[in-house]
């Protein structure tokens, strides 16, 4: 069993003052796998007071060094993917093969993209050319909480870190309590990269303790968050008290609208994209929405894909997919999955239960509904599985209204050979990011939501400005 109690503060590891055991359990097998210490208050409050004590050191550093820190970090990184793809597969259950290319990957892209953006950015620079004695300064908004989830671990952590580190912001990161290992593998990373002591420090908890103490506490400027919409309130709410910035990345609900003349690997994209990494992305485009010529067409074809798509052991090579995360996940797809057949949607694969052969290990079936109504649970809320609702439209202006029919507004997805309407409906859908026939977004492209799926942008030259305050001076003399 691995045993990691320690927390990374002040640039060294040390024990928990206010510590409790927390077994972290693999989902392939339902064993407990490592036990790591759960923090409080004073935990809290120690890692804080170093982010603290380090903040004007690292604001005053020239962002040339800071960004040679990252470029570090990078190479650390890189050279270590491979206990990290370990790490990731073990705690969050992602199979290997997905674990090293898309999970620690992403970590790689993002710090690149930094690395690129920051070099690029203007830190200082006037305001205008007939102004001379106008200075824009963007400076660090100041300590950051970073509070991240399981499902994309090092995706979240990069996105934040690298985007803090580069800004000038010193940092506590509090990853999720189900995926503690690779966030502490990053922090043993991210003290080889030689960051000064305090800029980046590391505690373990669970939302209520950790968490909430970071949301609350006077001397953490922002909060960073990525997670659920619920969890994503309540720290607004502890945030208020002292009107501390705080960035949301949180849950979603995509519709990928397939229009007759989509192309004709566009519904087995959707599927496949649908059970990426069994279902639990934010950006999942978890409604079909289809025109209604193809619509039998493609409910037979997606229920192929879906029988088709194979479930094992993470630790197995190969491209199919793990289970879910954790128990509470488990019983709660298994009941949306109940739900959907109660009101009354037409199960076309999958369905309640684990894949057969597979009776240990939260693994769930690849699971296709059709003749999903805008009203539905299933249609409304989000899974966080590997189900695919099914809904057809008449018009693309049903199509549209019923796609932003949704207190979510994360990704919408289109489908369409007909590039003025993809234009056309790029502008309509209300949401963070609108991606069509099967483009994925560039380098540097922000990634985020609106409504209820959250307010700030990361990745690129977007994601360092949400770490940023912009500072005018005027009566600048000329150097
Ligand atoms: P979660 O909200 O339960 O937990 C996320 C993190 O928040 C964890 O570190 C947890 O300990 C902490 N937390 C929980 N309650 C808290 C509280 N009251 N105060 C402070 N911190 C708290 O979410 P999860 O189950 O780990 O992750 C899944 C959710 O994350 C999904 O809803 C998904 O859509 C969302 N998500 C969003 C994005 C995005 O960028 N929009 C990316 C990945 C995941």
């Amino acid at each position: 069993m691995i045993e990691k109690r320690q927390f990374y503060i002040n640039g060294a590891w040390v024990d928990a003052i206010d510590g409790t055991d927390h077994q972290v359990i693999d989902p392939s097998t339902e064993e407990p796998c490592a036990v790591i210490a759960l923090g409080g208050q004073a935990d809290t409050d120690a890692a804080v007071a170093a982010a603290k004590a380090a903040l004007p050191g690292w604001m005053a550093t020239p962002p040339a060094e800071r960004i040679a820190c990252v470029e570090r970090l990078l190479e650390v990184y890189n050279r270590r993917a491979e206990e990290m793809s370990q790490a990731m597969s073990l705690e969050m259950g992602a199979p290997i093969d997905m674990a090293r290319s898309g999970q620690t990957g992403a970590g790689s892209w993002h710090l690149q993209n930094f690395i690129d953006a920051a070099k690029a950015f203007d830190f200082e620079a006037p305001l205008n050319d007939h102004s001379p004695e106008d200075r824009i300064i963007h400076e660090a908004v100041g300590v950051a909480a970073l509070i991240t989830p399981w499902n994309w671990p090092m995706n979240q952590v990069t996105l934040k870190v690298g985007a803090a580190a580069v800004a000038g912001c010193t940092m506590v990161l509090k990853p999720s309590e189900e995926s503690p290992l690779n966030a502490i593998l990053f922090a043993e990373m991210m003290d080889e990269a030689g960051f000064p002591a305090g800029v980046f420090n590391l505690v373990n908890g669970d939302g209520a303790g950790v968490g909430s103490q970071l949301s609350a506490h006077p001397d953490v400027d922002m909060v960073s968050f990525t997670g659920s919409t619920r969890a994503g309130k309540l720290i607004s709410k502890a945030a208020a008290d002292t009107l501390k910035r705080v960035h949301l990345e949180l849950g979603g609900k995509g519709a990928n609208l397939i229009f007759a003349d989509s192309d004709d690997k566009a519904v087995t994209r959707g599927v496949r994209h649908m059970m990426e990494n069994t279902g639990q992305s934010c950006n999942a485009p978890s409604r079909m929405m289809v025109e209604a010529p193809i619509y039998d067409r493609v409910v037979t074809e997606a229920a192929e894909v879906a029988q088709a798509t194979k479930v094992g052991p993470a630790s197995e090579p190969g491209r199919h997919i793990g289970p879910v995360v954790n128990a509470v996940q488990w019983d709660k797809i298994q009941d949306l999955i109940q739900t959907g057949i109660d009101e009354g949607a037409r199960l076309v694969a999958g369905g309640p239960g684990r894949p057969e052969g597979l009776n240990r290990g939260f693994y769930v079936r690849p699971t296709v509904f059709a003749d999903v109504t805008p009203d539905m649970t299933i249609a409304r809320e989000e899974i966080f599985g590997p189900v695919l609702s099914i809904m057809k439209f008449e018009t693309e202006e049903e199509g549209v209204r019923i796609a932003n029919d949704t207190p979510y507004g994360l990704t919408n997805y289109v489908q369409t050979g007909d590039g003025a309407r993809r234009n056309r409906l790029a502008r309509q859908l209300r949401s963070g990011m609108v991606q069509m026939n099967g483009k994925s977004r560039s380098a540097g492209s922000p990634f985020g939501g609106m409504k209820q799926s959250g307010n700030g942008r990361e990745g690129g030259h977007w994601g360092i400005a949400d770490f940023l305050e912009v500072k005018a001076v005027s009566g600048w003399a000329a150097e």
